[in-house]
């Protein structure tokens, strides 16, 4: 449920609406818009006490939100949300590229990557230092050494870092280091961690859990809004399907479909949707074209001596390539490349 302000309220007002919100013990969101205020109640709205409305004049009127979602959907905030990540914004009219390697390998293989997609035209950098592998005896990351490389990379490139946290004990650690915090598939309804990772007020990276449904991506962004964090950006990066012939099944529909549902930024993972470096500039191209706010792409030095994910990942060659097509796909949708360090594809 939501009360929407009549315009001009002042912030008394306002104030004074999200009070009596609070006496009932809820939990009043405020989203002031250019054009309207609105006051989400999220919490238990049986003990919302709908006559004492009467009384606040400046309440233009009291609407349900019929999604189980309520922060994150479009009937909350009304525009796309976009926020600043140094020297850009994401959610906007701009394409962000994030890139990377998978993980963190060494030193010397993170900083090459970092100059390598920098100078192709990357907005920022991903790879892990805490890696979510089906076995156990696969690399697992290099933890806190992995962040610090990270942080010398962002130090030298100026990009920021992407990097997934798997733990909500690891949170403090890893948002001392990180621009955005991952969420990975695996995790995405790990609610200890998503409580934490809104706790943070750390931008987050949220990603669709393979078997996931789109509302079930949606609740869990809830889980991190709920605690004030505005700052979401969900990922579609494949799903389980019949299919074997990729390693996940691409739901370019859920790129529009999200579009419909939230404000929130919505980007897409070419690299895990497809597993393999041969379908990847394609599909980054199809997530574009079909409205997505940016792509998270895996990109090594040398692919074939990857720790992890070398199958999918692209060289620097191929993934200075992606950002050519990406750019035209843009112009084609109306959109540009957002203002990046170095222009891409000039
Ligand atoms: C990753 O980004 O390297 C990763 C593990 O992705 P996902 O959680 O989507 O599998
Ligand atoms: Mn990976």
């Amino acid at each position: 449920m939501m009360v929407v302000m009549k315009s001009g309220s002042s912030q008394a007002e306002v104030q004074q609406v999200i009070s009596l919100i609070k006496s009932w013990g809820l939990e009043a969101h405020l989203s002031q818009g250019e054009e309207r205020t609105v006051i989400g109640m999220v919490g238990d709205t049986r003990k919302v006490q709908r006559e004492l409305f009467l009384h606040y004049p400046a309440i233009d009127r009291i609407v349900p939100i019929s999604h189980p979602y309520k922060l994150a959907s479009l009937d909350f905030i009304p525009n796309a949300s976009t926020f600043p990540l140094d020297g850009f914004e994401i959610g906007g009219e701009g394409i962000v590229v994030i890139a990377g390697p998978c993980a963190v390998e060494s030193r010397e293989q993170m900083l090459e990557t970092a100059h390598a997609v920098r100078s192709a035209g990357a907005h920022a950098l991903r790879g892990g230092a805490y890696k979510p592998r089906t076995s156990p005896y696969a690399f697992q990351g290099l933890g806190e050494e992995g962040l610090e490389i990270l942080a010398e990379a962002r130090e030298l490139t100026g990009l920021p870092i992407i990097t997934e946290v798997m733990a909500p004990e690891l949170v403090p650690l890893v948002a001392k280091y990180a621009d955005v915090l991952q969420i990975g598939a695996r995790n995405m309804q790990n609610y200890a961690l998503l409580h934490a990772a809104g706790e943070s007020q750390k931008p987050v990276l949220l990603k669709r859990g393979m078997s996931a449904t789109i509302e079930e991506l949606l609740m869990a962004a809830e889980y991190i809004l709920s605690h004030g964090n505005r700052r979401v950006i969900l990922c579609e990066r494949g799903i389980r399907t019949y299919e074997t012939s990729t390693r996940n099944t691409t739901d370019i529909n859920a790129i529009p479909v999200l579009k419909s549902l939230t404000h929130l930024p919505v980007i897409l993972d070419p690299s895990h949707s497809t597993g393999n470096w041969k379908y990847v500039t394609a599909i980054a191209r199809a997530g574009v074209a079909a409205g997505a706010d940016g792509i998270i792409v895996e990109v090594h030095p040398h692919p074939e001596e990857a720790l992890s994910d070398g199958g999918q990942s692209l060289n620097p060659n191929r993934f200075a390539e992606l950002i050519c097509q990406i750019k035209s796909i843009a112009a084609a949708v109306d959109r540009s490349m957002a203002p990046a360090k170095v222009q891409g594809c000039v």
